[in-house]
């Protein structure tokens, strides 16, 4: 695991706008907003891609991350907002730890915009591939 910018900030080592803070998590303002109120929460546990998160840390994040987007929606007025969070370079990733990213979406200049590049899923392919995911998740 190579040491990052947000392992610096977890250890308070560099500073940032603290939002949240509890034993595994921590959620902060983003540097470089898309938008009014774009935070960051991140596990305090260094993992690059969620795929490698312990079951613990997945658990904290997802217990904090809805009470967050409520604070998010609840001082920026702003009702619509997206989650995002990335995971491999080619996926957009900059920082390699976790991190998931709430950006409120005021208006269509502000905020995310996504490129949504949609194929029609075939019912045989769709059913093959759902069969193999299964087994993979035994
Ligand atoms: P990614 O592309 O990896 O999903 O997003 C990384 C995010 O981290 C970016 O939105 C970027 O603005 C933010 N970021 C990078 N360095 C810092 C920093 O030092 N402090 C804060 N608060 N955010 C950062």
């Amino acid at each position: 695991m190579s040491e990052t910018i947000f392992g610096k900030i977890i250890r308070g080592e560099i500073p940032c706008h603290k939002v949240y803070e509890d034993d595994r998590v921590l959620a902060f303002l983003d540097i470089n907003p898309l938008s009014r109120g774009h935070t960051l929460v991140i596990p305090k546990e260094p993992a690059q891609t969620l795929d490698t998160l312990s079951e613990e840390s997945a658990a904290a994040l997802g217990r904090v991350l809805p009470r967050i987007c409520r604070a998010v929606i609840a001082v920026t007025g702003v009702k619509e907002y997206n989650v995002l969070e990335n995971n491999g370079g080619g996926a957009h990733q900059a920082i390699a730890h976790v991190h998931f990213h709430i950006i409120p979406k005021p208006n269509h200049a502000e905020g995310l915009g996504i490129g949504w590049p949609m194929q029609p899923l075939a019912p045989p392919t769709g059913a093959a591939l759902a069969a193999k995911l299964r087994a993979a998740l035994e």
